[in-house]
């Protein structure tokens, strides 16, 4: 039974008020592996670790938090106002991985404030995960400049504090929203239209992820939001 509150995002996110036939939540928990045959795709894949600085791999919050605050490992440092750490939840069953620091975000200092954040508020809500229940981070910590793409490099070099994150919350899925995230964190060069749909997996630490639309993206076309929705009801068999 729906509440309220999850008719009035679900109609927030124009997802009509019924679940597909074809879509099966016993099925996707009973069998949580990514598609084979035709479909098949490079589903695990390790995430290059750049050289740490620093014994990141046995940081707590706090010492983690301050060095991500200070780093200076790459060119992003320069254009930021703060590094944006992550937000939420440390215990929580679903990190959610976005890309970058945006504008308001580098003023702020939390992911995902912006439009795309009250977007993806309301995305989580509609599975009955409010964002104080999730712990969300993006791949870099420091916003590119002209809101461009994090390059490859600097992923790698934010890589390490990323995967500290997530070794220190063990959620029981990760939800990447957009391609900058799924490619980074699986390793592929595959669009988010492939790889949405299936649930791969963190192979560090053999953690499901789903990957779905970026909200920024949902926002410029509303028509992939019946799409999300399916990519977040699968999340959702996950927890
Ligand atoms: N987009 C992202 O991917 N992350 C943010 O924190 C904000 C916008």
């Amino acid at each position: 039974m729906r509440s309220s509150e999850q008719i009035k995002y679900l109609e927030s996110l124009g997802i009509p008020l019924w679940v597909p036939r074809a879509f099966s939540f016993t099925q996707l928990q009973a069998d949580p592996q990514p598609v084979t045959g035709d479909d098949q795709h490079e589903t695990t894949a390790s995430i290059r670790l750049s050289q740490p600085p620093g014994d990141i791999e046995n940081m707590g919050w706090d010492e983690l938090q301050q060095t991500v605050q200070q780093c200076i490992a790459c060119g992003l440092h320069t254009g930021r106002t703060q590094a944006v750490f992550g937000t939420g939840n440390r215990a929580a069953s679903l990190m959610v991985i976005g890309e970058a620091p945006g504008a308001d975000e580098d003023a702020q200092g939390e992911p995902f404030v912006g439009r795309a954040g009250q977007l993806l508020d309301q995305m989580l809500q509609a599975i009955d995960c409010p964002r104080a229940s999730v712990y969300i981070a993006n791949i870099v910590k420091c916003r590119p400049p002209d809101n461009r793409n994090p390059q490859s490099e600097e992923a790698l070099h934010c890589a390490p504090y990323l995967h500290r994150q997530i070794a220190l919350v063990q959620p029981s899925v990760i939800l990447a929203v957009g391609k900058v995230a799924a490619q980074n964190l699986l390793q592929s060069d595959l669009p988010v239209g492939k790889m949405r749909g299936s649930p791969y997996r963190y192979a560090p630490m053999d953690i499901p992820v789903i990957v779905t639309y970026h909200p920024a993206y949902l926002l410029r076309s509303p028509k992939e939001k019946a799409k999300s929705w399916h990519d977040l009801k699968l999340v959702r068999s996950f927890l």
